[in-house]
């Protein structure tokens, strides 16, 4: 059916953006039997998961990792008949500190990096007491945690400080906070560290790739998960096509997009919190809503994936991991596809340096990926067979990744309206998870939950 006509536009619910929250969502709101539409500002479903081909290897350039724990995502996998991979672990980890001379860095094996005696017992508390403190937050809710406001007013960096008072310690934190958080420790609230930490597992566990966050990697990459949730939407999705502005009234809400008006009783709004504050809606979106979106930045990241005709690490005993404070190539690990008959590793530019490269020229940042390859692993990273990267710092549909990075003052005073809809609007998308939030499985379980309010909204209208 054409999108432009009369009848086609008008649903029970239409949904914006179809990334898995949005997908998801549409999908138990068919399954409900309702009408639904999928509007989608981009040219391709997934959002922020994205793969791109290189030479015989399809890659993610956008969430990659299935994580132990993301059941959800496990099941969605098991039913669209998807290969996992568990992430290639054995061997030796590299990791180099601002200390360390050009051209020096330490291997090590397990979580915690080889650093000074002192650094590590610093390390292992902190981390001990960051999950105690998680410990005393609902996920569900944690700007009602008893030291909410304390906690929010502090940055991750002035905890830091007062418990890490060596410097390796505190520059291996601040390595893994970047990979985790993608934002520098002085720009993020602590409370949102530890709704984090909460939300996921415990600190190792977002770290961790066997036990942790990345456990298992998708055969044919993270997007085919996506078309599989998407594969009977047929014309009820509809791609190049943002909303501009919506409008609600007794009978509900128009959204309008460059394709046309869309009618319907409720809307699920999936969009990162940045690209919120910039939708014209009337009324206006609660203050509150508002000032959360527009005071809700995301975080900082360029991925980058780079072949080799063989996977030479391994030879020297490396696992593929590498972490740096130094190099703006900041977080590694191996990406090799065995029947590729090749290697590949892939990596992030966290935080500050993403910030720093994101307008320099594509050639000018892989330049800087293979300088950081080649201090990690020697000459032979600097003759790559393809390069592939995707700037999310600067992508106008997400405007940073891979989440929302609140700086203080902005969870526990605002944080309420995350889920809160507004009127005949619902809000879904990871940040809105009070599980697995930032992650795939918390897009998951947000646009499950948003579809059940829908619902229940539904049937209340029909019983009034
Ligand atoms: C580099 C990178 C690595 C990551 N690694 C992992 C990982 O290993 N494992 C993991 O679980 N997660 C990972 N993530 C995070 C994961 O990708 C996200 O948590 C998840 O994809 C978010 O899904 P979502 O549906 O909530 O939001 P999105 O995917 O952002 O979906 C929102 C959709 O709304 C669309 N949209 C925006 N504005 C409009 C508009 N005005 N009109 C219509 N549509 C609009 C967007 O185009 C988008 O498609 C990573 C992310 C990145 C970028």
């Amino acid at each position: 059916m054409n999108a432009m006509d009369g009848d086609g536009m008008d649903r029970d619910v239409v949904v914006v953006g179809a990334g898995f929250a949005g997908l998801r969502c549409a999908s138990r709101l068919r399954e409900a039997g309702l009408r639904v539409a999928v509007l989608e500002a981009r040219e391709r479903i997934g959002g922020r998961t994205r793969s791109e081909t290189l030479g015989r290897m399809t890659v993610d350039v956008g969430g990659q990792w299935i994580g132990r724990g993301h059941e959800r995502l496990l099941a969605l996998a098991e039913a669209a008949g998807a290969t996992l991979r568990p992430q290639h672990v054995e061997g030796a980890k590299l990791l180099q500190l601002s200390t360390d001379a050009p051209g020096r860095v330490r291997r090590y094996r397990g979580l915690i990096p080889r650093v000074s005696p002192l650094a590590l017992v610093e390390l292992e508390l902190a981390i001990r007491k960051l999950n105690r403190l998680a410990g005393e937050i609902d996920p569900a809710a944690p700007w009602a945690a008893r030291h909410a406001a304390e906690w929010d007013a502090k940055t991750v960096a002035s905890w830091a400080q007062r418990r890490l008072r060596s410097r390796g310690a505190r520059e291996v934190f601040d390595i893994a906070l970047r990979a985790v958080m993608t934002a520098e420790p002085g720009a993020l609230s602590f409370l949102q560290l530890l709704f984090y930490c909460a939300s996921n597992d415990g600190f190792e566990a977002l770290t961790g790739t066997t036990d942790g966050a990345q456990a298992w990697v998708v055969e044919g990459g993270m997007p085919t998960l996506a078309q599989w949730l998407a594969r009977d939407l047929g014309d009820a999705l509809q791609l190049d096509c943002p909303l501009q502005s919506l409008e609600q009234d007794a009978d509900g809400v128009r959204l309008h997009t460059p394709q046309g008006c869309w009618r319907a009783r409720r809307a699920v709004l999936t969009l990162p919190l940045p690209l919120l504050a910039g939708l014209d809606c009337r009324p206006a979106l609660p203050a509150r809503r508002q000032r959360l979106a527009a005071a809700s930045p995301m975080g900082s990241v360029i991925k980058a994936v780079v072949a080799y005709p063989d996977a030479f690490w391994r030879k020297q005993g490396l696992s593929g991991e590498a972490l740096s404070h130094r190099l703006p190539f900041n977080t590694v690990f191996d990406a090799s596809w065995p029947e590729a008959e090749g290697g590949a590793l892939v990596g992030f530019i966290d935080g500050a340096p993403a910030l720093e490269q994101a307008d320099r020229s594509p050639e000018e940042r892989r330049q800087a990926v293979l300088e950081s390859l080649i201090e990690y692993f020697g000459p032979q990273a600097g003759e790559p067979s393809g390069y592939i990267e995707h700037n999310w710092v600067t992508d106008p549909w997400a405007r940073g990744c891979y989440t929302v990075a609140m700086p203080p003052g902005v969870l526990s005073g605002l944080g309420a309206e995350l889920r809160q809809p507004a009127g005949a609007v619902h809000f879904a998308g990871t940040e809105t998870a009070r599980r697995w939030t930032g992650y795939i499985e918390g897009a998951l379980e947000s646009g499950e939950r948003a579809a059940d309010e829908v619902l229940v909204a539904l049937q209340d209208a029909a019983a009034a």
